[in-house]
């Protein structure tokens, strides 16, 4: 009954790829895959975004008789794909709850007829028992379900629906099954198997690297002036989106941007409906739009020409900067992914780890992948290696293409600092913030110290030979690395780890990032901002500078120059 069209010679998948596609070439390993699915086997395709899945299941629905049957989570990414096959003239239909009643019963009767070969639907939708025993009665070529991770209770995406698409196997034995995603958590990888692809399926796991995103990662300053700086000097006119933490953040962000030229709307999932819909439609037909948005936008957006994607906030995990960034560049064009974070957003993702309610396993996990994302984060090295490093590849490196390849930072001896530091954090009653106790160490005279008592301190201003941002990033630094962690009163706070034992007792020393400026200031005047903005020549050239007032003067080369201060 659900005849494989083996017979079929394998350069039929070529010719559907030229004639009905355009394209003359397959990706990756795209004919593999569908030379596998073709001749009916089960599937687990792990591709990143962009990466060509959809082709994977839509040239094998083309070759199988029958219909096949596509299971997507989003009706915006259904409708999208239905009108795009459409117009290279596939027989593709969807049914979901957004369509008006003679349409679905147009569809149903395609259905019934053998007049479509794509069907789009919601799980929800499969699972009911109506279009089951409709199915029953026709010819199914394929299961396809994307977006397979939201099967995964561990993701941001989960959908319990999916958890029901184990019944396809027991109702449709025979019919091949192809599960596709781009997430590449290999626990999740484990739960697509067990939970939509019980049996033999093969799978298909491409790299995860994407070479045309370019990645950075600065240090937050004044996040706004620098995301505009950013914006300004490499993506004047072009589409990205902008990720924060904070519903209210997406919209101030998105108002100043458009205050300040650059056209921009904001999405997260308080806004009313329609309205993000609208903003969604806009954002996707518009160029040079950009989305300031929480992490409610983004699965399914397939918007090609996204040209960066920046991050205002640390995401939660390395695995959801991946995916957030991944939406850049899915043209295979040069794109950026673009990201500033400070203490505060360490102290405030290390102090949500310590406060889950989880159990100890969870909380493991929990604490591995927070230390992967720091250490992403923090690293001195290509910043590739270290990101697929999480998905289990390896990448050879370095790609000459990233932040640190390109300007590789310079790390210095932070032994002696750190221990100061460390004892201030202890002699202040491991109950303050940096702030404070930077305000200690460089022996500032303000009431809250005299209060305290503090200026009576033994570390009471034994830091005056370095400037504070130096020890605002010997105190980030510290806590990214796990030395120094949030206090458990969670007043912002921080106390000793155990880990700075040896540190502190001079057992093991410690060098640490110098930290680059990444902000450029903003031009007063409203004449033309392009023509103030610097050249990356300009930029080196201040570097240089840097370097050699080090050298020649001997300023300690870890101290954080303001961009002023050079100009
Ligand atoms: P994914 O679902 O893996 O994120 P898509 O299937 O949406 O990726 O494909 C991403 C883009 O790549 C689409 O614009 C698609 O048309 C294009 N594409 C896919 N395969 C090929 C190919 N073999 N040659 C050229 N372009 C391709
Ligand atoms: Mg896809």
């Amino acid at each position: 009954m659900h005849d494989a069209i083996s017979s079929k010679p394998a350069s039929s998948a070529s010719r559907v790829l030229e004639a009905v596609f355009g394209y003359s070439h397959f990706r990756g390993r795209q004919a593999e895959i569908i030379e596998h699915v073709v001749g009916g086997g089960d599937a687990l395709v792990l591709m990143p975004t962009g990466g060509g899945k959809s082709l994977c299941y839509q040239i094998p629905a083309l070759l199988r008789t029958g219909v096949a049957v596509v299971i997507s989570p989003l009706i915006a990414l259904m409708t999208d794909q239905v009108t795009a096959l459409k117009q290279q003239g596939v027989r593709a239909a969807a049914l979901n709850s957004s369509l008006p009643p003679e349409e679905r019963a147009e569809t149903e009767r395609a259905l019934h007829t053998g007049d479509i070969d794509l069907l789009y639907i919601a799980p929800e939708r499969l699972l009911n028992s109506d279009l089951m025993q409709r199915l029953a009665t026709v010819n199914v070529a394929l299961f396809a379900i994307d977006e397979a991770h939201c099967v995964s209770q561990w993701g941001h995406d989960f959908r319990p629906e999916y958890l029901q698409l184990g019944v396809i196997a027991e109702r449709f034995p025979g019919v091949p099954r192809i599960a596709l995603t781009a997430t590449a958590d290999q626990r999740t990888r484990e739960e697509i198997r067990d939970r939509l692809l019980p049996g033999d399926a093969a799978s298909f796991v491409s790299s995860f690297d994407r070479p045309n995103i370019r990645y950075e990662v600065g240090l937050k300053e004044r996040p706004r002036d620098q995301l505009l700086q950013f914006i300004r000097d490499r993506h004047a006119g072009e589409s990205g989106i902008v990720y924060c933490m904070s519903r209210r953040a997406t919209e101030q962000i998105a108002d100043w941007l458009n205050t300040r030229g650059v056209p921009a709307l904001a999405y997260h999932a308080g806004l009313e409906p329609t309205l993000r819909a609208h903003h969604q439609a806009r954002f996707i037909r518009e160029e040079g739009l950009v989305m300031v948005a929480t992490v409610a936008f983004g699965m399914g957006i397939d918007k090609p020409d996204v040209r960066f994607v920046a991050h205002l906030d640390l995401p939660k995990t390395l695995e959801a900067y991946y995916q957030e960034t991944g939406r850049a560049g899915r043209d295979g064009l040069p794109a950026e992914a673009w990201l500033v974070y400070g203490l505060q957003d360490i102290y405030r993702i290390r102090q949500m780890g310590a406060e889950s309610q989880a159990g100890e396993g969870h909380k493991r996990r929990e604490q591995q992948r927070l230390e992967a994302l720091l250490g992403f984060c923090e690293t001195s090295g290509c910043r590739r290696p270290t990101l697929l490093a999480h998905f289990g590849e390896s990448y050879a490196g370095p790609c000459g293409n990233c932040d640190n390849c390109q300007t590789p930072p310079r790390t210095w001896d932070a032994a002696d600092p750190a221990r100061r530091l460390l004892s201030c954090v202890y002699r202040t009653g491991q109950r303050f913030g940096a702030t404070h106790v930077i305000d200690v160490l460089l022996g500032q005279d303000n009431e809250r110290i005299r209060q305290r008592g503090h200026n009576r301190l033994s570390t009471f201003g034994i830091g005056t030979d370095l400037p504070r941002a130096t020890w605002q990033s010997v105190a980030r630094q510290l806590l990214a690395h796990g030395y120094l962690e949030p206090d458990p009163e969670g007043h912002g706070g921080l106390r000793l780890n155990d880990a700075c034992r040896p540190l502190l007792r001079g057992e093991r020393g410690l060098s640490l990032r110098e930290d680059l400026p990444v902000r450029r200031p903003e031009p007063r005047s409203r004449v033309a901002a392009a023509d103030v903005a610097m050249a990356p020549d300009t930029w080196a050239a201040l570097r240089a500078q840097r370097r050699r007032l080090a050298e020649t003067e001997g300023v300690p080369p870890y101290v954080i120059f303001h961009d002023a201060t050079l100009l």
